[in-house]
């Protein structure tokens, strides 16, 4: 691996470059290498849990990087690098296509899949998705692709077309992080998106921030007041997870119920049964 290599190899021979862009470049590198070499990056898959029986409607898919030298390194570090290069429009690809093979037999309405406001904005995304999922014979409709409020897209752009096209196939889709961004309730309504998926944030701020709770609880009147479902991140702590239920939240999602697990272990806990019962917690009540 000695052309992959060289961690600050660059500083070494020109201590002039600045070192936060030799790690970029050295990371856009690798990352276009990690494309082409099996095995580096995998798709884990965290459980997306109904409030109301405990039972999974889904899965959300999140990427990870295992890099040769570096170990695994963090989307929230590589997906940014990946949207400036222009990577991500073959790393989302290369995503989807993974979530559907490894996917096709599991017993769930839903999987999701983060999409970058760049594929949005890219004129064949709505395209190349549709073939993928032509090709490897994953029904539309149960794709559910989750955007971020900054990909909020204006009329007439793209972007827009990708959704209406996308929709138009059946492709649900969620709003990421909602809350941190700053969309207008009207835009909200014209995207016809099925699902708020509530920053960890708030829930993180339960039990010490009367803000966080009363936020939660507006996102999910709001939601359901124009027909949304909602989904907690970042559910961690019981006391959390109660707050939620009483609060009318659809689904759950956190460390508290599942990590996000590599798919082999994500095919053990379904046979196990219980998300409960693969975990080891004396009665889960979840079931298939
Ligand atoms: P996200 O889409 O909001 O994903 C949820 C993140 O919260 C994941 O981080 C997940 O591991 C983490 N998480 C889940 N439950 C808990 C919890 O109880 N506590 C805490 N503290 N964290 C929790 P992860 O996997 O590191 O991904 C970070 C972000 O990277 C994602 O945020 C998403 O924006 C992006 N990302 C990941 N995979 C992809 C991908 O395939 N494509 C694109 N475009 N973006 C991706
Ligand atoms: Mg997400
Ligand atoms: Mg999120
Ligand atoms: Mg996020």
């Amino acid at each position: 691996h000695s052309k992959r290599s060289g961690r600050s190899s660059y500083t070494l021979y020109d201590p002039q470059l600045d070192q936060a862009a030799t790690l970029r470049r050295n990371l856009e590198r690798d990352l276009r290498a990690a494309l082409e070499q099996p095995g580096e990056l995998e798709v884990h898959y965290q459980p997306l849990i109904r409030a109301n029986d405990g039972t999974i409607s889904g899965f959300e898919a999140l990427l990870r990087w295992h890099h040769p030298i570096e170990g695994t390194i963090s989307p929230a570090v590589f997906i940014p690098v990946a949207e400036e290069t222009g990577l991500i429009l073959r790393l989302g690809a290369w995503v989807l296509e993974r979530v559907c093979t490894e996917t096709s037999t599991w017993p769930v309405d839903t999987v999701a899949v983060n999409a970058s406001m760049i594929e949005l904005h890219d004129e064949h995304y709505a395209a190349r998705v549709e073939k993928i999922l032509l090709a490897k014979g994953m029904a539309p409709q149960r794709l559910e692709l989750e955007i971020t409020e900054s990909a909020f897209c204006e009329r007439a752009t793209v972007c827009e077309k990708n959704i209406t096209h996308l929709r138009g196939l059946g492709v649900r889709f969620a709003l990421d992080d909602f809350g941190t961004g700053f969309s207008s309730l009207g835009r909200l309504h014209d995207l016809h998106a099925e699902a708020l998926k509530i920053d960890r944030s708030f829930v993180a701020g339960f039990g010490t921030d009367k803000g966080d709770e009363a936020i939660v609880q507006a996102i999910v009147d709001l939601a359901q007041a124009v027909g949304m479902k909602t989904t907690a991140e970042g559910v961690e702590t019981t006391a959390q997870h109660d707050l939620l239920l009483a609060m009318g939240c659809d689904q759950l999602q956190g460390f508290l119920l599942s990590r996000p697990l590599p798919a082999r272990e994500i095919e053990t806990l379904l046979r196990a049964g219980t998300i409960e019962a693969a975990l080891g917690a004396p009665d889960g009540g979840g079931q298939w």
